[in-house]
């Protein structure tokens, strides 16, 4: 849904395509993870009701009120609004699109340790039926480097509100973001964070170091080195072997270098037969790394 006036570069979640995607912030309010390149020119701050009612408006006139079926609210952690915000969004949204089904998020550590169960719950109520959250790996050393900004503890604490609360949870995690130093131990530890967590939806997407990110500096400077294509996928075996969940995976994003996908548990022997074969049969063609400004 592309007519829309936005500010900066607009990122969303690959399964939310169709959406119409509302700015109900600008920037992500904390902005330091190390690999992230999404909102570094943008400063921080709430959109204007105002401005975001006449964004609803235009958008009705654009699809009609029944065109709009699912928003997602950017940047990159609209939940560190207000819940009392984000509740009259929410009523804003319903008012002019009756058919609306599911709003959804980007919902940083930060603003999930902001919320209780108990908010999360009333937003769900009221439409917001669905959070993404990008923990990108399950070690605290790793988790440190990237200067996620939260220990695994309240990683889990955060996303076990969103699961308590009965909403949809989407984790994503990292392939390669431990370097070959932490390869092992970031895939066991990502693996049994999503056991911890019990999200509906889990997708393990490759690093890309983005230029003028710390993360490419440490690339290019030779501190961190990248597990090669081979070594990332018996990564994303070793961290499938260890999730113990009900879940759908994804491991088809286009950073991907073999698409995979299926249902946890009953797809994780094929998934880890599958992974097994290619990181070990230098003849299964993967696909070419991506440039970021491609993803
Ligand atoms: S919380 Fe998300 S949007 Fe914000 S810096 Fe980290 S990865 Fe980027």
């Amino acid at each position: 849904m592309g007519v829309m006036r936005y500010e900066g570069s607009v990122y969303r979640p690959p399964s939310e395509a169709d959406s119409l995607i509302l700015q109900a912030t600008l920037g992500c309010s904390y902005n330091r993870c190390t690999y992230c390149a999404m909102y570094r020119a943008k400063r921080f701050r709430p959109r204007d009701l105002d401005e975001l009612r006449e964004d609803m408006d235009l958008a009705a006139s654009v699809y009609g009120p029944r065109g709009v079926r699912r928003v997602f609210l950017a940047d990159g952690d609209a939940l560190i609004l207000r819940t009392a915000r984000l509740l009259e969004i929410l009523g804003d949204l319903r008012a002019r699109f009756p058919g609306l089904g599911r709003v959804s998020v980007y919902a940083s550590p930060q603003s999930l340790l902001a919320k209780s169960t108990d908010e999360i719950r009333e937003l769900t109520a009221a439409g917001l039926s669905m959070y993404y959250l990008g923990p990108e790996s399950g070690h605290p050393v790793v988790l440190e480097r990237i200067a996620k900004g939260v220990t695994r503890e309240q990683l889990v604490d955060g996303a076990r509100r969103v699961v308590d609360a009965g909403a949809k949870l989407s984790v994503m995690l990292l392939l390669g973001v431990g370097g070959v130093e932490l390869s092992h131990e970031h895939a066991v530890a990502s693996g049994t964070l999503i056991t911890e967590m019990q999200p509906r939806f889990v997708s393990t997407l490759t690093v890309t170091p983005v230029p003028g990110t710390p993360f490419a500096d440490e690339v290019a400077s030779g501190r961190l080195v990248l597990p090669d294509d081979r070594a990332l996928l018996r990564e994303q075996r070793t961290m499938i072997e260890h999730m113990d969940c009900r879940a759908v995976y994804r491991g088809n994003h286009a950073s991907n270098m073999l698409p995979v996908g299926g249902t946890l548990p009953a797809d994780k022997p094929k998934l880890l037969a599958l992974l097994e074969h290619a990181a070990n049969d230098e003849s299964v063609r993967l696909r070419p790394r991506v440039s970021p400004d491609r993803l």
